[in-house]
């Protein structure tokens, strides 16, 4: 399945060039506007008005709850062409700083002289701040998760979506020194006010193209199988160091799946990056554009 490209907004928001909301937002309003002027001219058809609203409030919350689809904005489901061209992937790992578990994934990570992307909470970075700023320390990069990874997240309006987008933000450049340049819905659940908040803070929405659904599978080699399906350039890998579940030996399960993951990246001549790596060019600029639409293989 394929999805419309048009609501793709650009990486640099502060280009100027990108319109705030996302054209399937618009076209929603055109919707009801033309529902209701509908419901005025042809007062017996208001059913069929009603209908049109609610099928459209439908729409709005499926992409929302589809956390790859791009109908409620720029999203990137993959790395930039230029970041598959040089056979790059990129794993993400998400939930932490965790102190049970991020400093063994951090080793693992060096062992096979490979790059992540945290995506912190930032509560937990407020915790932990010595243990974000090693991640950073050694080489990897620390993006927004947001501040508390609440369930209801999809369902805040847009000042308690921005407050918490905006807490994280805050606190994960100051832990760091660096302002985060990624933004990941927590549990990818997201809703039409997200994309003009993250253009104002100049944050680029990532999901994934795999998963490993590491929080509820226990299995390592059930997690590694979902991850590693068709592993190729420009993936955009999801594990977990925070919430993650433990196997039988009562680790996490990031912890027996990294070593494997790595090593079959290897074996196919590819290279873990960090996603603010897999944005710039071979000339160092920073990529501007989203990546095309792709199509859809989870
Ligand atoms: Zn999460």
């Amino acid at each position: 399945m394929t999805t419309p490209s048009d609501g793709v907004l650009s990486a640099t928001p502060a280009s100027g060039k990108a319109a705030p909301w996302p054209a399937y937002v618009t076209a929603s309003v055109a919707w009801h506007v033309g529902a209701g002027a509908l419901a005025i001219a042809a007062p017996a058809s208001w059913p069929w008005a009603l209908a049109a609203i609610a099928a459209n409030h439908a729409a709005l919350t499926a992409g929302g709850l589809w956390p790859r689809s791009r109908w409620l904005g720029s999203n990137w489901t993959r790395l930039p062409a230029d970041a598959a061209a040089r056979r790059e992937i990129a794993i993400t790992i998400d939930d932490g700083p965790d102190p049970a578990v991020t400093p063994a994934v951090l080793d693992l990570l060096d062992e096979h002289d490979a790059r992540a992307t945290f995506f912190c909470i930032g509560t937990q970075a407020r915790t932990h701040p010595a243990l974000c700023r090693e991640i950073v320390a050694r080489g990897h990069s620390v993006q927004n998760h947001s501040d508390g990874h609440s369930a209801r997240f999809s369902l805040l309006g847009p000042k308690g979506m921005s407050d918490e987008i905006a807490a994280a933000q805050a606190s994960l450049a100051d832990i760091t020194g660096e302002a985060p340049r990624f933004f990941r819905a927590p549990a990818g659940l997201r809703n039409p006010f997200l994309a003009p908040i993250l253009q104002r803070l100049e944050l680029q929405l990532v999901s994934w193209t795999r998963r490993g659904f590491d929080t509820v599978r226990r299995d390592p080699a059930d997690v590694l199988a979902r991850l590693a399906r068709d592993l190729d350039a420009g993936d955009i890998l999801l594990a977990h160091d925070g919430n993650a579940a433990r196997s039988d030996d009562g680790r996490a399960v990031v912890l027996a799946v990294l070593p494997q993951l790595l090593a079959r990246t290897r074996a196919l001549g590819l290279v873990a990056v960090t996603l603010r790596a897999a944005s710039q060019h071979g000339d160092g600029a920073e990529t501007t554009t989203s990546p095309p639409a792709q199509s859809e293989s989870a």
